[in-house]
């Protein structure tokens, strides 16, 4: 398993906490064209979409299920061309808040259909659980804000081993929003038919297996069609990556594919059920699940970063695919640890008058002014003992010492994350 999908980087609502504009109280969306003329078109198309999509979604999650009041409603920019990505209808660009639609000659419902698509990219970017449990110490939750999306994961494919990529679930996660604005506005153009056909792959495959659930009465009925797209679009705007993985290997179970596997298919051949069809045809044999697991590994292996699209614009400062990013590799590396001891806040403790926060590890968290200057401190230290040329193994052992022992810091202070990839990268020059 991967860390969980991460908050986008720099989505405007979260780093805004007071809504630079609000559409109930501050009127309609602002609307830009770079032709004066379209002004009048551009509101009716994004009011029309507007309704659309929340008709569609309120029968999806129930009203008011989506987003909370203060969530900034983004900008909304018609304009005629992109010189540099010229083939592109539209984009989505979470840390300003930005939909921009290509009018290109594109009738207004055609251009209805690409603010759909570009719209439920911000309602995903900014869904909401209610049912995650949070702390005091991440009040948000945490899975929304990326559909189904890793903003980054460690690369499983051969040749690149342990590299940072950020195709995981990349064509689900588009597939799933083409599908559903396809829903809510039929007889337009479509987009995305690769990705689309793989998700539309795993639906026909849980059909197939007559997967469903029992009623309150405790009879099982099959699910339709539409019952696990719905399914699928909760999950979706939850951005509960977990449940649709737990639908993939429930569909999948017997061929025992990772969650990283599933992350990089791009069409329907890469499912197991494409894969054991196409080997009993070509070999007139059955082949192992084993054998078709192989067979998958190999077609994902030689997967392009073309093989990868998405019009939802990168965080501003992420993590770029470059492949070498060392510091995403630690940052990686420091929320799996988190996740996968489930190190939360845990109590308040009073020591001598002063109140201090527990993790579940029993260590504190120190947060503010104390937390930086602890941490400094330990800092300084670091590049001594890096100066005095000691080894990786020797400065690890000294300064988890300090860190745990001597100051029993919780890894959720203030500024840990941080010393931690600056304490892994300084060691990453040493090996
Ligand atoms: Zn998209």
């Amino acid at each position: 398993m991967q860390p969980e999908p991460e908050k986008t980087y720099s989505n405007y609502n979260e780093i805004n906490e007071i809504p630079a504009f609000d559409p109930f109280k501050d009127g309609p969306i602002p609307i830009y064209t770079d032709n004066e003329n379209d002004i009048e078109v551009a509101k009716h198309i994004v009011q029309q979409g507007l309704s659309l999509a929340e008709a569609k979604i309120t029968e999806i999650l129930g009203p008011n299920l989506i987003t909370g009041d203060h969530v900034t409603h983004p900008r909304v920019h018609f304009v005629s061309e992109d010189k540099e990505r010229p083939n592109i209808l539209g984009y989505y660009r979470a840390y300003e808040n930005l939909i921009v639609v290509i009018t290109r000659n594109d009738s207004p419902v055609e251009q209805m259909k690409t603010f759909i698509h570009e719209y439920l990219h911000f309602l995903s970017h900014n869904g909401r659980d209610d049912d995650e449990k949070v702390s005091i110490y991440s009040p948000l939750a945490k899975h929304n804000n990326v559909g189904f999306r890793r903003n980054f994961g460690i690369d499983i494919r051969e040749n690149a081993e342990k590299e940072i990529t950020n195709n995981y679930f990349i064509a689900f996660n588009e597939a799933v929003t083409e599908q559903l604005a396809i829903d809510i506005l039929p007889n337009t153009y479509e987009s995305y038919h690769d990705y689309r056909g793989l998700l539309n792959g795993v639906i026909d495959d849980a059909i197939m297996r007559g997967l469903g659930s029992k009623d309150r009465d405790g009879l099982f009925t099959q699910w339709t069609k539409n019952e696990f797209k719905n399914y699928i679009y909760q999950c979706y705007f939850k951005g509960d990556l977990n449940a649709f993985t737990n639908l993939l290997h429930t569909i999948y179970e017997e061929f025992d594919i990772s969650e990283q596997m599933f992350g990089l298919m791009t069409n329907i051949n890469d499912l197991p059920s494409s894969v054991h069809y196409k080997m009993i045809k070509e070999n007139g044999t059955r082949p192992s699940y084993k054998q078709v697991k192989e067979q998958i590994v190999k077609q994902l292996n030689i997967k392009t970063p073309e093989d990868y699209i998405t019009d939802v614009d990168p965080p501003k400062d992420g993590p770029k695919n470059d492949g070498g990013d060392s510091q995403a590799v630690h940052k990686a590396a420091y929320v799996r640890y988190i996740d996968e001891n489930d190190i939360t806040y845990a109590t308040t403790e009073s020591v001598n008058g002063t109140e201090f926060e527990i993790d579940t590890l029993g260590y504190i968290i120190y947060t503010g002014d104390a937390a930086a200057s602890l941490l400094d401190s330990i800092k300084t230290e670091l590049d001594t003992l890096v100066n005095d040329g000691l080894n990786a193994d020797e400065i690890i052992t000294h300064i988890d010492e300090l860190l745990f022992e001597q100051y029993c810091i919780s890894m959720l202070s203030d500024g840990f994350e941080e010393f931690y990839v600056y304490k892994h990268a300084l060691l990453d020059t040493l090996s």
